[in-house]
């Protein structure tokens, strides 16, 4: 399914906002800036999945969820340094 449904709302948002432009400039004013911010959106969108792929192929961590860098969690393995030592 090409299609997710968050696209969909996407989609119906911006042609409410593109009606709702009609009024105020010429329609094909509003369609060009309905089509702009659709594929803007769609880049950070993108973008944004990218990143988040990014982060959990370097993994989270099980217990706070904070993003593991170099293979250690930067809240946890701060707590257990004390009983490292016990
Ligand atoms: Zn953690």
């Amino acid at each position: 399914m090409p299609f997710e449904k968050r696209e969909i709302f996407l989609i119906v948002g911006i042609l409410f906002l593109m009606i709702g432009m009609i009024p105020f400039m010429a329609p094909i004013y509003a369609v060009t800036i309905a089509i702009v911010i659709y594929f803007g959106v769609r880049v950070l969108v993108g973008r944004r999945k990218k990143q988040i792929q990014k982060s959990i192929g370097e993994g989270a961590c099980a217990v706070c969820g904070q993003k593991i860098v170099n293979k250690k969690c930067p809240n946890c393995d701060k707590a257990e340094d004390p009983h490292a030592w016990q």
